[in-house]
């Protein structure tokens, strides 16, 4: 349903207003491009929403990365914000233009953002010329150039006229961006647009990506399972579980501070050390550490990545006993050791209780199953949080 444009405004101002007062977890930006509040979607029959409460904006040229794992939402976020899927409930806004709210819900059409899927399979019959310029107005004088333009940014002049059963998987996902970008949409979705090539394109291709999204000034929302390219393409990660954002930040912030331990195992394996809060500290077989906010008698979770866990080699030879902890450093026994190119993952079962810990090492490790091994913990990297089990 088309609104006439004095309402529109009235409905955008209401919009921006309660974004601004109600919504504590809405960051409002100048003039975000996109502005999502409280989207929500549940599939007849489910027992829980796919899609619960999500608000997010995005400003012109910035790249927002929805993350999360298989089957959390992000697919039927984008879906509604594309005009694919009706809400249940929220708003949205693009451009300034409320498209979705107090009654309105404009067909995908109506809502002019560029589309790019992992299967937006290019138009067989047209060739890469004509479905670059599908978009484009019949009479529009710059549609040539316009149209140069792009394959010259997606690195594919010199290919107007082939078709796409004769270009590789790579060049055909350049074209698809290409296509999508041709009518300057101010908001891109993207739904995981990488995931059909290898890995050896792949890494070139969103770098070149990235580059012409930012060129173009487009506001992005690209969704993702893969922690690697939401640091990479990201200027903010939404993380997402179970139909909700659970955290929210640029990705160094998103990596480095997670806000429980199910979001720092989403971007890296984790060691996890068990203990008891006892008066602000727990005691460990690595010494004692500080957790304020856990209640006497709390079991706590001290979380720590395998490139934080160091290797003590001096202290492999110190004394004729070492027992097996000192309070800084504890002694493991290795189990498995492999070699992943830029680092080697060296498995320990801990001296103290038996427990597992994996300790990434740069370059090439690789000491023999059984040898002892004293390990430490970079406590300025640790997160505690409450025991999950
Ligand atoms: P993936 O990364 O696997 O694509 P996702 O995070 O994008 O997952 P969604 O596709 O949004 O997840 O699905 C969220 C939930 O909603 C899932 O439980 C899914 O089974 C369910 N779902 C999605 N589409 C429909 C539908 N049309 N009808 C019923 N349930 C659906």
């Amino acid at each position: 349903m088309r609104l006439r444009p004095a309402s529109q405004r009235q409905n955008l101002s209401d919009f921006v207003g309660k974004m601004s007062q109600g919504q504590p977890d809405v960051t409002v930006t100048a003039h975000p491009r996109l502005m999502v509040a409280n989207l929500s979607r549940r599939f007849s029959g489910a027992r829980a929403a796919a899609v619960q409460d999500v608000s997010l904006n995005i400003a012109a040229g910035r790249v927002m990365c929805l993350l999360g794992p298989s089957g959390c939402g992000k697919s039927t976020t984008l879906r509604m914000i594309a005009g694919v899927e009706a809400p249940d409930a929220g708003q949205i806004a693009m451009d300034g233009r409320v498209v979705v709210g107090s009654g309105i819900n404009l067909p995908p059409e109506a809502r002019g953002a560029g589309l790019m899927f992992q299967d937006f399979a290019l138009f067989p019959h047209l060739t890469v010329a004509g479905n670059v310029g599908f978009g484009l107005a019949r009479g529009d004088a710059n549609k040539a150039a316009r149209v140069g333009e792009l394959l010259e940014k997606v690195g594919m002049l010199g290919f107007e006229q082939k078709y796409p059963h004769e270009l590789s998987g790579g060049e055909a996902q350049r074209v698809a961006l290409a296509r999508a970008l041709a009518p300057r949409p101010r908001v891109m979705l993207m739904d995981e647009p990488f995931s059909g090539l290898d890995n050896r394109l792949r890494d070139g291709i969103r770098d070149a990506t990235l580059q012409i999204l930012k060129e173009e000034g487009a506001a992005v929302l690209l969704v993702t399972h893969e922690p690697d390219e939401a640091m990479r393409m990201g200027d903010e990660i939404a993380l997402m579980r179970a139909g909700r954002i659970v955290q929210r930040g640029a990705p160094y912030n998103v990596y480095n501070a997670p806000i429980d331990r199910a979001a720092a195992g989403f971007f890296s394996d984790i060691n996890v050390i068990r203990g008891i809060s006892r008066g602000a500290l727990t005691d460990t077989p690595f010494g004692a550490f500080l957790t304020p906010g856990h209640s006497d008698g709390a079991a706590v979770d001290i979380v720590i990545r395998p490139q934080h866990l160091k290797i003590d080699f001096d202290r492999a030879g110190r004394g004729p006993n070492p027992t097996v902890q000192d309070g800084t450093a504890a002694r493991g026994c290795v189990q498995r050791a492999r070699f992943l190119g830029r680092e080697s993952l060296v498995e320990f079962a801990m001296d103290y209780d038996g427990s597992r810990l994996t300790a990434s090492v740069p370059g090439v490790f690789l000491p023999s199953p059984g040898t002892a091994l004293w390990l430490m913990i970079r406590r300025d990297r640790c997160h505690v949080f409450p025991s999950v089990d």
